[in-house]
Formats: C-alpha cells, structure tokens, sequence
C-alpha cells in the first residue's frame, strides 16, 4: 500500500542530538533555505493548510521537526538556512545541530528544496553536499515554479543542475507549492523509496 501523505502527525522537534529519533522507519528529510516555501511544500504534499507552520518568523526555529506519515515513514522538516538576519550565535547553532543531525544520519531520501527562479546559494550547496556524503539518494525540488514564464523554465532548471552538478540519473523535481504542479511525481518518487 503506498504511503498517505494525507494521514500525518506531528511527533516531535528536536533541538539537540539526544532528541533526534531513529526507530527503523524511512526518514524522507527535507531541507532549503528560510522562505524558499519548505512549509508549503510539506503543507501540499501532506493536504494541509498549515501543519507545519508557514510564515514564521525566518530562521527562529531551529529544531527539526518529527511528522509520522500513515504510520509508515517520518517526513523530517530541518530547519531552514540562509536567513540574513540570524545572529551569528544562532547561525552557528544550526551548524551544530545540522552537523550532528548528518553524523548519525539514517535518512532514506534527501528533498533539496531551491528557488526555481534562482541560481543555487552557497548554502543550497552546502545542504547537498551533506546529503550527498550520506550517500542516501536526494530529490531536488525546484519550487515557485508558478513565478517563471514557460519560455523561463527550461534554463533555469538547467541552471539548477548544473550549479548542484546533477547527473542525468539525479532528480530534479519542477514543483509549485502554490499551484500544486509536482505533488503527485513527489509522492510518488518517496513511495519508490521504502
Ligand atoms: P519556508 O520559510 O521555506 O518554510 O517558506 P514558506 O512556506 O513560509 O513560504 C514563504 C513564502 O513563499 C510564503 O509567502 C509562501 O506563500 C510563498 N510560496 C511558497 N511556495 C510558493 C510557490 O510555489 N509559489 C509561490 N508563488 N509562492 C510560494
């Protein structure tokens, strides 16, 4: 039976190492930078208006958050990155909690989630690196897709892939959190991975 994104609970934040949860079910993480629609994109591919929470106050949380989907599979929220206006003291908190998150990493898919309209950032290249070292397989999502006239699509994702140096076999998802496009493909690339 393939997963129901619809039916999800909310499980647990953990802000430290000790708090993180390895129980043998599959881990889909997703990560991208603050504002880049991570929420929405969780709240559309879940059903939801607002279960994981849109418009927070960027860079605020930095806890990674637990949902329990169908009792079968975790969809792991990270905490978004690249908010100009952290403090440096919090900057450095999501490097530790980030780092220990990778360390011990059981994630069975990565979501990149980047801006379909822009060039990767440093720090979108940083989070793939991280999912790439873990070897677990990564789906990038190219979000806000709704934004880009149809003669735009194309050289941007092309930009996209080349900038994270995806392969022909790697994933790179043209998605609209807004407008639903990609929700479906999603559902079913994280079904083909448990
Ligand atoms: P997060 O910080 O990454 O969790 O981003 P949010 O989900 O809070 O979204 C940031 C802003 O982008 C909000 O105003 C959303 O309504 C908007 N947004 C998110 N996804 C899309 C999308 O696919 N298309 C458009 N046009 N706006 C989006």
């Amino acid at each position: 039976m393939p997963i129901n994104f619809v039916k999800a609970d909310f499980i647990r934040s953990a802000g430290s190492r000790e708090q993180f949860l390895w129980d043998g079910l599959p881990q889909f993480a997703f990560a991208g930078r603050s504002n880049v629609g991570k929420s929405s994109v969780i709240n559309r591919l879940l059903g939801r208006k607002n279960l994981a929470y849109v418009g927070s106050s960027p860079g605020k949380t930095t806890q990674v958050n637990y949902y329990l989907v169908d009792g079968k599979a975790y969809l792991v929220d990270l905490p978004g990155y690249g908010y100009a206006k952290v403090s440096k003291a919090e900057k450095e908190r999501w490097g530790r909690l980030m780092e220990s998150y990778f360390q011990e990493a059981h994630i069975t898919t990565g979501v990149l989630i980047v801006d379909a309209r822009h060039k990767p950032t440093a720090n979108d290249l940083t989070m793939h690196g991280w999912f790439r070292e873990t070897g677990c397989p990564e789906i990038v999502v190219a979000n806000k897709l709704d934004k880009l006239k149809k003669s735009q699509i194309d050289p941007a994702l092309a930009l996209i892939r080349e900038t994270l140096e995806l392969g022909e076999g790697d994933v790179l998802l043209p998605f609209s959190a807004e407008k639903g496009t990609g929700k479906e493909e999603l559902i079913r690339l994280l079904n083909a991975a448990i």
